[in-house]
């Protein structure tokens, strides 16, 4: 099976219904890089920046962090990369940072929550962002986000730092492209001020799962306890979908569940049509939506997310899409 996936490296992903399906994968440290050419994805849907900081032995300086994105960048050969800032705590652990206890550390001080009190190592990063990607494109998110004022803050950093580097004379990035991951439910009562404030939504489906069905994602007592191709969570989803839509924005979804085909038929299946991934995972997901008619399948989820009376699992219905199809 392997060389059968391997064979479809070059292969377009259209669905058996002519819809180009965006393919990309995640990554967070240089041994990833090769990856991008081997498994023919369209590019990096979610670079995982503090890999870099977890095992270094102290903070990597501005130049060390420059060097490694210009790297990353230059690696990928043209094929676009999204750069997630920092998402420092929680199940991802800096020993020489952020050293001391919490309770519950997946709700506590992390991620974007952390840099913003922390705006030394923000824009430390920003600037490293910005300088590497003088001349091209720079395409980056935000993980963690609750409130758009805190988009708000970080873009202001961002435009210091512009300002900063354009008055000392260096090149800036060609375009500029600032998007927020959708990980925290509160999120989703903002979503067309969210939509309006960035140009583009990636969906962290791993921590919005476990806070939507509040399951510790790392806890293996409840973290499989309830289905993501269960209703709720399907229905979350496909809000987003809507919302994007409504806003035009451009959105994808980078958690594991995009890795897995009979997931990413579903999410296929409610609108999506960018996703991100192991690069392991492309060849599967791409044979699996090479065989795929997403209109007739998202009839049938459509109606099966808006039936209030079957007690049908959807993945039953998804399975037998699978197996019939
Ligand atoms: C996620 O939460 O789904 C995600 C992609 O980010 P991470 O797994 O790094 O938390
Ligand atoms: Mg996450």
């Amino acid at each position: 099976r392997q060389e059968q996936f391997r064979a479809l490296r070059d292969v377009e992903p259209l669905t058996k219904d002519g819809k180009r399906i965006s393919l990309m994968m995640n990554a967070g440290l240089m041994v990833d890089l090769p990856q991008l050419a081997e498994s023919g994805a369209d590019g990096i849907g979610l670079f995982r920046t503090e890999l870099q900081f977890m095992i270094a032995s102290t903070m990597p300086k501005l130049e060390e962090q420059e060097a490694f994105y210009r790297n990353v960048i230059r690696q990928a050969a043209g094929r676009p990369v999204t750069f997630r800032a920092l998402d420092i705590g929680g199940d991802k652990v800096v020993s020489y940072f952020r050293n001391h206890e919490e309770e519950n550390p997946a709700l506590g001080w992390r991620a974007i929550r952390l840099s913003l009190d922390r705006p030394g190592l923000l824009r430390t990063q920003l600037r490293a962002l910005l300088r590497a990607s003088a001349d091209s494109e720079l395409k980056m998110m935000l993980p963690m986000v609750t409130e758009v004022a805190e988009i708000h803050a970080v873009r202001e950093l961002l435009q210091k730092e512009v300002q900063h580097l354009s008055k000392f004379g260096h090149s800036l990035p060609r375009r500029l492209q600032f998007g927020a991951m959708l990980e925290v439910p509160a999120l989703m009562w903002q979503l067309d001020e969210l939509m309006a404030e960035v140009d583009f939504v990636s969906v962290g489906s791993n921590d919005l799962f476990q806070f939507s069905m509040a399951a510790d994602r790392g806890n293996a007592r409840v973290s499989d306890r309830f289905d993501m191709l269960g209703k709720p969570f399907l229905r979350i989803l496909r809000d987003i979908v809507r919302a994007a839509e409504r806003n035009q924005t451009a959105l994808t979804l980078c958690g594991e569940m995009a890795g897995k085909p009979l997931s990413a038929m579903a999410l296929l299946g409610i609108g999506f049509r960018a996703v991100s991934m192991a690069p392991t995972s492309i060849g599967p997901v791409k044979a699996m939506l090479l065989s795929l008619n997403v209109d007739e399948l998202a009839q049938e989820l459509h109606a099966a997310l808006d039936d209030k009376r079957s007690q049908e699992p959807i993945r039953t219905l998804l399975t037998r899409f699978a197996e019939e199809h």
